[in-house]
């Protein structure tokens, strides 16, 4: 059975909780296929503060987190994990963007995956020069802390876990599982307010809604996110569907 195991490393563990507490990471969790420890970085301080942040070197606004607390809570979880590899990542806005590729190396990932959230203004560069194996971003944004960051990264790793999502199927067919945006749904009522389901979908013919399910993902693609088209897998077939498609947004009255 594969599965997931994630460390956070936090001062805020409450922001984590929640959503690992919630609908289909809960159930990974309960099946044992996704463990998500969330360790509080304020219990790896020294002083009876619990100190875990200071002003920085050279002045300017903001605190710092402290490299004492962080190294030692990586010396901790190591400890507690003799001969375990581990893969530490710090979700920074210098990262990498996350995107789908990267989360589904994840999901193969057999290291304990360490996910470090920073806060406030910064980290000690030591940290990083030490630690750190890789830095991700969710988006070119600045947000208050990575622990929103850490929950994408575990979600979007996660669904993609066999037996974590009921439909294992569902998650390939979703927006970037073949390098295309996902195509359109519908589910009952057939008609609801003058607004019809596409024929095709209510005559059960699969070969003809598969057929359509591909069309209507590279019509997505085409018209929302073309530059995906670049790099998605395509086949001949889809090169002239969407030569079609092209001529039909250009004419839409072919
Ligand atoms: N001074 C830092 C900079 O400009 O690079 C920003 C620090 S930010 C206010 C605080 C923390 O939030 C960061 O250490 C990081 O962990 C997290 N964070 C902020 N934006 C992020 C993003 N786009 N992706 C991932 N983590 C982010």
């Amino acid at each position: 059975m594969r599965k997931l195991n994630f460390e956070v490393l936090t001062l805020f563990p409450g922001l984590i909780e929640g959503p690992l507490n919630e609908s289909i990471l809960k159930r990974g969790r309960e099946k044992g296929l996704l463990n998500v420890t969330v360790r509080n970085i304020r219990d790896y301080t020294g002083d009876k503060h619990r100190t875990a942040d200071d002003s920085p070197y050279g002045g300017g606004a903001g605190m710092v987190l402290k490299p004492e607390p962080i190294f030692r809570a990586f010396e901790a979880l190591k400890a507690e994990h003799p001969g375990e590899e581990l893969l530490s990542i710090l979700l920074s806005p210098q990262g990498r963007i996350f995107d789908q590729k990267r989360a589904e190396g994840l999901s193969g990932e057999k290291r304990r995956i360490v996910l470090l959230c920073g806060h406030y203004e910064a980290i000690d560069e030591r940290v990083i020069g030490s630690l750190i194996d890789e830095e991700l971003s969710i988006g070119d944004y600045v947000l208050t802390g990575g622990e929103i960051a850490a929950l994408v990264v575990i979600d979007a790793a996660a669904r993609l876990l066999p037996g974590v999502l009921g439909d294992e199927e569902s998650a390939y067919r979703d927006s970037f599982g073949e390098g295309l945006l996902d195509h359109p749904h519908y589910t009952r009522p057939a008609e609801f307010r003058g607004m019809r389901v596409p024929d095709v979908l209510l005559g059960g013919n699969h070969a003809e809604i598969e057929k359509w399910r591909r069309r209507e993902a590279l019509r997505a693609t085409l018209i929302k996110r073309p530059d995906l088209l670049e790099t998605a897998d395509l086949m001949d077939e889809d090169r002239k569907i969407l030569e079609e498609l092209k001529r039909e947004i250009r004419n839409p009255n072919i």
